[in-house]
């Protein structure tokens, strides 16, 4: 589970630009990928093609065989601006995609229970997102994308607004994650730093414009749960 095949695509929003241009690249189950690049080279409309919040002009995305169409649970997604309902208790925000999916109320407050351990909150499951820091906040939705179970995790420049204090523990939990749940992690970022730091394999994204230019496999010793 978590094999994501991008074939030849291309994303033109007809404005003039093209946002992704012929990109190929297969991903394997359990891979940790950082997409680097400048600011606007792409890196965040190739992402959302594998997220299905994007439709690729030609070409085609599979994940695990089937071709994206639209949003689905397979995929959990965190962005740079979580997105929490501020009426609903931490818990409750995490409980929520398992509730949609038909899991019953206790058993998918009792899996956001488990998440939020992961992440370290189980202090503040009763609690409002609004009491919450920046990093916290980014911890419940990390929890929240993983409530499904989903085989990919997608990430948008998740840590962009910490500080780099912040940045650094939660670069080591979500490493910690990613070892527990062995999903594929799709990580975009423009920091070389952070990118050579967390991932497996490193594919490079160009400024002019959306073109991949390079796939590289990293091999620092780094730490490990
Ligand atoms: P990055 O994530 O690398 O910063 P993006 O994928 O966000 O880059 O953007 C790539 C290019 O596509 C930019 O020129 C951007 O303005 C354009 N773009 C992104 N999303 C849209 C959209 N929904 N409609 C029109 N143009 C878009
Ligand atoms: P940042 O504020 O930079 O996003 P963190 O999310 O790591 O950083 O928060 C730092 C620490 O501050 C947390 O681990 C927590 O102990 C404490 N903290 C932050 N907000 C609150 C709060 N509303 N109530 C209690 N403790 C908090």
């Amino acid at each position: 589970k978590g094999h994501i095949e991008i074939d030849n695509v291309t994303v033109d929003f007809g404005n003039g630009s093209i946002a992704v241009n012929d990109a190929s690249l297969e991903i394997m189950p359990g891979e940790f990928v950082c997409l680097l690049g400048p600011s606007g080279c792409g890196k965040s409309t190739l992402m959302n093609t594998v997220a299905g919040f994007v439709h690729a002009t030609s070409g085609s995305v599979k994940v695990d065989g089937a071709t994206v169409e639209m949003p689905g649970q397979d995929r959990g997604m965190v962005f740079q601006q979580h997105s929490l309902f501020p009426w609903k208790t931490v818990c409750d925000n995490v409980a929520f995609g398992p509730l949609m999916a038909g899991e019953g109320i206790d058993s998918a407050r009792a899996t956001a229970r488990s998440l939020l351990e992961m992440v370290g909150l189980s202090a503040y499951e009763k609690r409002y997102p609004g009491v919450l820091s920046g990093g916290m906040k980014q911890r419940v939705g990390i929890a929240r994308a993983l409530a499904n179970y989903p085989s990919v995790l997608l990430m948008d420049e998740p840590f962009g607004a910490l500080d780099a204090q912040t940045r650094a523990m939660m670069q080591e939990n979500l490493l910690q994650i990613w070892d527990e749940f062995g999903i594929t992690v799709i990580f975009v970022t423009h920091d070389i730093d952070e990118a050579v730091f967390l991932a497996d394999r490193v594919v490079v994204m160009s400024a002019s414009p959306g073109r991949l230019i390079a796939d590289i496999r990293i091999e620092l010793p780094r730490p490990r749960v």
